[in-house]
């Protein structure tokens, strides 16, 4: 008997209600309405989590709409930073990268990092050396088109991310992100860091997050979920609301998808919006930006 498949994306928590009246939210919405479909058909013949967890990423990279891959914005310095991260469930395998500047798409290097090397996190100019080396994709700062035009005083957030339940029972999460809008060169956040943005455990769970980074940190916030989950026995919409109550107590402010080994989906935002789409277990489908 085939297990039940579910998956959730996101494409970034952050102040989207000043995108009202700009079309930005009918187009978002749209791309992710027709490719939440296709993913989870994906998912039903078959196709592994990780697979689809790195196709979906990819392909929320690529849009432009979002901030991560193409539609990321320079840091205080002038140029992009990317940070991306991946993790499977059954036997904790991750992988990351951090402050790199040419992949053009980060979550393709996490996943090598994680299948085909004994490290876990790479940063900043040997990682961008690894990724030339390899023989990645690369792209220059010419290709990077901020998605961030629109009200660009207003501070925001942004990053993509999966959360993916496969036939098998495996369960992986994903993440990628341009950082925070005009972050401080050098800076990272939450997103490559597995515990923190990223985390997935086998038979329990997977968590994604978005929102200023710096609050999912100090939360350790995915894998604080998951343990809830796993200790409390605790429903994962108490978990991840417990969590993001945590981090706008303490100031923070942002959103995460996840979902448990039944296929159930939470997918809960602090701020005026949250790009998301989901097919949860029982095939119903959920597309959101505000
Ligand atoms: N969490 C990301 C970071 O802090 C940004 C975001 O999700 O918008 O880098």
């Amino acid at each position: 008997m085939h297990r039940p498949v579910a998956i959730a994306v996101h494409g970034g928590a952050g102040n989207l209600a000043r995108y009202k009246g700009t079309g930005r939210l009918e187009e978002a919405y749209a791309f992710l309405e027709q490719h939440i479909t296709l993913w989870h058909t994906m998912l039903c013949d078959g196709v592994s989590a990780l697979d689809v967890a790195c196709e979906s990423v990819r392909a929320l990279e690529d849009i432009g709409y979002f901030h991560a891959g193409k539609g990321s914005s320079p840091n205080d310095n002038g140029y992009v930073e990317l940070d991306a991260s991946i993790m499977r469930g059954s036997d904790r395998a991750a992988g990351a990268i951090a402050a790199v500047r040419t992949p053009k798409n980060p979550i393709d290097v996490a996943r090598y990092i994680m299948e085909q090397t004994q490290q876990v996190l790479m940063v900043a100019s040997e990682a961008d050396t690894l990724i030339t080396r390899e023989g990645f994709a690369t792209v220059d700062a010419s290709y990077f088109v901020p998605c961030d035009e629109v009200g660009a005083a207003l501070p925001s957030t942004g990053t993509v991310g999966a959360v993916v339940l496969d036939r098998d029972g495996e369960i992986v999460a994903a993440t990628s992100t341009g950082g925070t809008l005009r972050k401080r060169a050098g800076r990272v956040g939450d997103a490559p860091i597995i515990g923190a943005g990223t985390y997935a455990i086998g038979g329990l769970g997977a968590v994604s997050c978005t929102g200023v980074g710096e609050y999912f940190l100090r939360t350790s916030a995915a894998s604080r979920i998951l343990a809830r989950v796993e200790l409390l026995g605790e429903h994962i919409s108490t978990a991840t609301g417990t969590i993001l109550t945590e981090i706008v107590h303490l100031g923070g402010d942002g959103g995460m998808i996840a979902l448990d080994h039944r296929g159930t989906i939470a997918m809960p935002f602090s701020t005026s919006g949250m790009y998301r789409a989901a097919v949860d277990a029982t095939s119903s489908v959920t597309v959101g930006c505000l």
